[in-house]
């Protein structure tokens, strides 16, 4: 998962969101005013203004992007007689090959030169993307949103905050935002006791960044003693949120774990709300739908599927139907916060973070993952390893007091769980390197999944 947030937060934040702020001034308040007017629309409201918005889109693309043009001729069509949502969702999908492919044909002829900042995402998909945001104004519809996110926790832009992301300085501090940014890199014995004491100078309201990194962090906190005034919040982006990292860190800093998903490709964006875990999509960011391993719609409560957005913020590179590659759970509860946006009871990762079972069966990691936690508490870390079907090889760094017993119960447990359709094999290590982003991956896969 690309995390527009990580884009974000890889920026210069601190002198940058001040000049951004003043030079696109009106579309962040345009933004901000809109998303907060129209939080509480009826469901009704919500389907009529993203019609327009997709229909205005759609002649667009038509009008104005050669790859699109070239589309709707191959399909013999004009955006005209799509008259429905069902008609939309006849159009194919963009996936990341078509943007690697395609990317000079994706760009809008209709915008001025200038307008166009190229960005990347890619490596841990496999796929390097390359393609153009609009320049400046991106950012400040971002921000809007951010403020937005910050506020369901009652927290403010301005608020003194430690971000844990990849940074390839280990520690920086941005007096304009008051923010202390840590690099989840350089986390090791030497740094985390300076880690601890910026912390305790700065006094944070809150904390933003990957969960397993705030999580180790809070960890070796916990060890530490170490003790925090209280926090108004926890955001946690960049990787899957477990059951048992929330857990832990709402105890811990007693405060809430607020979850937030978007991507730097901007055709969705979502978040936790006051109220529940679920992931609020924003309804004017773009249209998102779930797709499942046939390619059919995902209507049905706990039902798992592919999410498929389309940005409607992405005039200038438009993402019409794009395949994101991420594992979301459905939801059709309503939220007793009142917004009647669509929502997601989990975010499950990536296509690529499942096993691969004997017979083909797709196994989520999430459950696996609690299940070895549960197994042993002398593991300092750990990470799975699959590249053979039905065939795990768990990584381990043991602590002090890894026993004949830990092992036992680590087979025991996977056995029971996962039957007879797995093997496993320990592997012990000194040390499981990080994404080049400075993620935690809790999982290798080196079978290609197609969900
Ligand atoms: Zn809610």
């Amino acid at each position: 998962m690309q995390k527009l947030w990580e884009c974000f937060f890889n920026e210069d934040t601190g002198l940058g969101t001040v000049l951004t702020t003043l030079f696109y001034k009106s579309s962040f308040q345009k933004t901000y005013n809109f998303v907060k007017n129209s939080q509480y629309w009826t469901h009704e409201q919500i389907k009529k203004y993203q019609w327009q918005q997709l229909i205005a889109l759609l002649n667009h693309a038509y009008e104005h992007v050669p790859y699109y043009k070239k589309l709707f001729k191959m399909q013999g069509i004009t955006p005209n007689v799509i008259k429905s949502l069902y008609d939309f969702q006849q159009l194919p999908f963009l996936t990341k090959e078509i943007v690697q492919e395609h990317s000079r044909e994706l760009k809008a002829t209709n915008y001025p030169k200038y307008k166009f900042e190229e960005t990347s995402t890619g490596g841990s998909t496999g796929y390097l993307l390359r393609f153009d945001i609009e320049k400046g104004t991106w950012f400040a519809k971002h921000l809007a949103y951010m403020k937005i996110l910050l506020e369901r926790a009652g927290c403010d832009v301005m608020d003194k905050s430690v971000q844990i992301i990849g940074r390839e300085k280990p520690w920086e501090f941005r007096p304009l935002s008051r923010t202390l940014v840590l690099s989840s890199y350089h986390m090791t014995d030497k740094n985390l006791p300076i880690y601890l004491k910026k912390i305790r100078t700065l006094q944070p309201q809150y904390f933003i960044g990957y969960p397993s990194a705030i999580t180790m962090l809070a960890t070796y906190m916990k060890h530490n003693s170490f003790e925090l005034k209280e926090l108004k919040a926890i955001f946690c982006f960049g990787e899957n949120i477990y059951d048992w990292q929330r857990e832990f860190l709402e105890q811990f800093f007693q405060c809430r774990v607020h979850g937030q998903y978007g991507h730097r490709e901007q055709c969705i964006l979502a978040g936790t709300c006051e109220k529940s875990n679920s992931y609020h999509i924003f309804p004017d960011y773009g249209f998102v739908e779930l797709i499942d391993r046939n390619g059919q719609q995902v209507t049905k409560d706990g039902e798992i599927g592919e999410i498929v957005a389309t940005g409607f913020h992405t005039g200038i590179f438009p993402f019409i139907r794009y395949k994101t590659g991420d594992i979301a759970t459905y939801s059709t509860d309503c939220c007793e916060c009142g917004r009647n946006y669509p929502l997601f009871k989990s975010i499950e990762g990536r296509v690529q973070d499942f096993l691969v079972s004997k017979t083909k069966r797709l196994v989520p990691l999430m459950g696996v993952l609690q299940l070895i936690a549960k197994s042993s508490s002398h593991m300092k870390e750990y990470q799975l390893y699959q590249d053979c079907e039905g065939e795990i090889i768990l990584h381990i760094i043991k602590k002090a007091g890894f026993l004949d017993n830990d092992v036992r119960h680590i087979r025991e447990n996977f056995q029971t769980r996962l039957g007879h359709e797995f093997s496993l094999s320990l592997k012990y290590l000194d040390s499981i390197p990080l994404t080049s982003r400075g993620k935690y991956q809790f999982l290798i896969q080196k079978i290609p999944i197609h969900f």
